[in-house]
């Protein structure tokens, strides 16, 4: 069989599906394989900070962006007694060139995968293709996918990316001694409700602390009659209770006690809660960073290379950035297996940084500084608990740590549009 050129990426997911766009964007062949045999929009909100905004804007996707999102105005802190804590102006607000995006994130994934048809052709997003394994043969590679009836095919290409998520078959057979999940102590409820918007229609809420039960709240998406669909993330300290799995409903109703009297002036949050028609449930886990991504033709991608407790809105948009730097490396590398290591060594480090960095001080470092320097209690003058110079400090840290900055957005920008 002769060998495709094609760059093989294993998972259609928010991640592969960029790839896919960027590859094109820089004319290298790519075909994506995918195991669900119908793509649905599932899971619930994702935040886009101005960094993954960029990259999204460079593939031209920002009418669509627009048609699907609520652009953040502000993240705002509250403690659990609806006593403001701080308030950051987010995305254009806070002088970025490009905004920050709440968005659904099947949405996302839907306007993406709509892209890559008609921009690559039906036949480059292949459905009902789960990968079951992978060869690399020295100057080109195979996957083999089965279908859901259990046909076999092989794709042949001029390298692999793992682009399959938390569940990653290319990560395990890379990494097969690697250790076990690493739950934090805390399982997050999530869900969206559709109701009138809240403060100024378009700002994240981030409230209370994980101990005694946080909330992070924000609109996705707006409707013509005025209202919203609202995202909520109910996160709580509790023994684990389930595993990954994005999918999963809610068994009980038990998440709903730590907010039973969070009735504050802007906004009801038992009646929102109560008034989600789905909630789901997922452990906030994740993994070790990995000592190496690549080896040889094969490398991995977004949360299949370092899956992170979701706490800084950076999830999706650390998967974005690894597609522009692994689509800039394949096109100015000689050849492919140059690229993919110098890929590894750009991104691995950062994104490990972020994995390390969301454990312990995300944003919402500021609500727990907030919960113990009171006793969890509520104050009288936030200033007296924390000033506002450490609490700029805090969020600009992450920032700096996760790339997301407004002077690297602005250098990245003029280095590479
Ligand atoms: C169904 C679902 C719902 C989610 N909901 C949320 C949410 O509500 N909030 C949130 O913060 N994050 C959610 N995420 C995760 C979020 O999309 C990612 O953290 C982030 O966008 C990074 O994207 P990724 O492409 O690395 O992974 P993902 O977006 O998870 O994509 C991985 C893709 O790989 C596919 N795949 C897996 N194994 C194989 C295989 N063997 N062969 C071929 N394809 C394979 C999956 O079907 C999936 O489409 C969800 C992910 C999924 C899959």
């Amino acid at each position: 069989m002769t060998a495709t050129k094609d760059v093989l990426v294993v998972g259609g997911g928010i991640g592969g599906l960029t790839l896919a766009l960027q590859l094109e964007r820089v004319g290298i062949p790519v075909r994506v394989l995918e195991a669900v045999p119908t793509l649905k929009p599932l899971g619930v909100g994702i935040n886009l900070l101005p960094h993954a905004s960029k990259e999204l804007w460079g593939l031209g996707l920002q009418d669509e962006l627009a048609r699907i999102s609520v652009q953040t105005s502000t993240a705002v802190f509250y403690n659990r007694f609806g006593q403001l804590i701080h308030s950051d102006p987010a995305g254009t607000a806070a002088g970025f060139p490009y905004p920050q995006y709440s968005v659904h994130r099947g949405e996302l994934q839907m306007v993406l995968a709509n892209a890559v048809r008609q921009r690559l052709g039906e036949d480059r997003l292949v459905l009902d293709a789960r990968a079951t394994s992978f060869a690399d043969h020295g100057d080109h590679v195979s996957v083999t996918t089965a279908d859901t009836a259990g046909q076999e095919q092989t794709w042949t290409g001029s390298v692999v990316i793992g682009c399959d998520g938390v569940h990653s078959i290319v990560r395990k057979a890379l990494h097969p001694h690697e250790g076990g999940l690493l739950y934090s102590g805390y399982t997050m409820w999530r869900g969206t409700t559709r109701m009138k918007p809240f403060l100024d229609g378009a700002s994240m809420i981030r409230a209370g602390w994980l101990e005694t039960g946080k909330l992070v709240i924000y609109p996705i998406l707006n409707y013509d009659d005025g209202t919203q669909l609202i995202n909520w993330v109910a996160e709580i300290q509790v023994p684990q209770r389930s595993n990954r799995d994005w999918n999963r409903e809610a068994d009980d109703a038990e998440f709903l006690l730590p907010f039973k009297d969070w009735t504050f002036d802007w906004l009801n949050v038992p009646d929102m809660l109560t008034a989600s028609p789905h909630v789901y449930e997922y452990p906030m886990v994740d993994q070790d960073p990995l000592s190496f991504w690549t080896r040889s033709r094969v490398t991995l991608l977004g949360d299949a290379a370092h899956p992170m407790v979701p706490r800084g809105s950076n999830g999706a948009g650390q998967a974005i950035l690894d597609t522009r730097a692994l689509a800039d490396a394949l096109v100015e590398e000689a050849d492919s297996v140059t690229a993919l290591s110098r890929y590894e060594r750009e991104r691995l480090p950062r994104t490990a940084e972020v994995v390390r960095t969301n454990r312990v001080n995300p944003p919402d470092a500021l609500l727990r500084e907030v919960y113990e320097r009171t006793g969890d209690r509520p104050f009288e003058d936030i200033s007296d608990v924390i000033p506002a110079d450490e609490m700029r400090a805090l969020l600009d840290n992450y920032r700096t740590v996760t790339g997301a900055s407004l002077a690297a957005v602005q250098a990245t920008s003029a280095q590479r549009p």
